[in-house]
């Protein structure tokens, strides 16, 4: 669900005071130009970053694409070893059940090429939402919003959706979020959670968006959740937040 107000969200300064705080400079700088990555690496390295942290995603991707870099090598790799490769990665069987059809498959169907169609990578075995934007947005530089755990925990804060699932507020956020925007909104949210936008005791005085935050705000004055006054009404330009008003009384 959309919040009150979030069709108004100034999304353009949150991405430039993000990217500005995290020295990515301007973000309307192709993201490929800088981030190029296999397509194929990153939709077997999402599948495998699934329920676990990224530290352990990041050593068995090393480990696995050292050995089986492409489509014909993983689909041809004996199983055990790919279990073995990926076992730090938890639900190791199933993963590795579902790398190895998906590199089978894009190397049958697809020709060794990962597909570019959000709908169609959803066919793939082990495939969500979230991993098929991952392979749009970091292997072909499409515009996607993967919705992750910061994502979504910063959304809600910022108080612009309100969604059950990781599905909804995508759906939410494709509505309110300009699409020039998509590709640098998850890169800058998941590296905000990581280090200050945090899940427990956010560090809302030292974040650059604090202005445009309810939450942060309600923080700072002492309280720990949002009240109607800390909720932005944004002026057409996007650029000052002004106090909500209340629904008018009925004549
Ligand atoms: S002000 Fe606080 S809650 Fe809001 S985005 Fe920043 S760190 Fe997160």
């Amino acid at each position: 669900m959309i919040q009150r107000g979030a069709t108004d969200f100034p999304w353009v300064p949150v991405i430039e005071r993000l990217s500005a705080f995290y020295g990515h400079g301007d973000w309307r700088v192709p993201y490929l130009r800088d981030h190029a990555e296999d397509p194929f690496q990153v939709l077997i390295g999402t599948i495998l970053s699934q329920r676990t942290r990224d530290a352990n995603t990041d050593r068995a991707s090393a480990a696995l694409f050292a050995e089986y870099p492409d489509p014909d090598s993983l689909a041809k790799a004996p199983v055990a070893h790919v279990r073995q490769l990926i076992r730090g990665t938890g639900f190791y069987r199933t993963k590795a059940a579902n790398i190895q059809a998906c590199a089978r498959e894009i190397r049958d169907r697809f020709g060794g090429q990962v597909p570019r169609d959000l709908d169609v990578l959803l066919g793939l075995p082990g495939v969500g939402r979230k991993t098929a934007n991952c392979v749009l947005v970091f292997g072909f530089g499409e515009p996607g919003i993967p919705v992750d755990t910061h994502v979504f925990r910063i959304a809600h804060r910022l108080g612009v959706i309100r969604a059950r699932t990781p599905e909804a507020a995508e759906e939410a956020l494709r509505q309110i979020v300009p699409r020039d925007l998509w590709i640098p909104l998850n890169p800058l949210l998941v590296q905000h959670g990581q280090n200050v936008c945090r899940p427990r005791q956010p560090l809302c005085l030292e974040c650059p968006i604090l202005e445009l935050c309810p939450t942060g705000r309600a923080r700072r004055a002492g309280r720990a959740t949002p009240r109607r006054e800390d909720r932005l009404v944004l002026t057409p330009s996007g650029a000052r937040p002004t106090k909500i008003r209340g629904p008018r009384k009925p004549t």
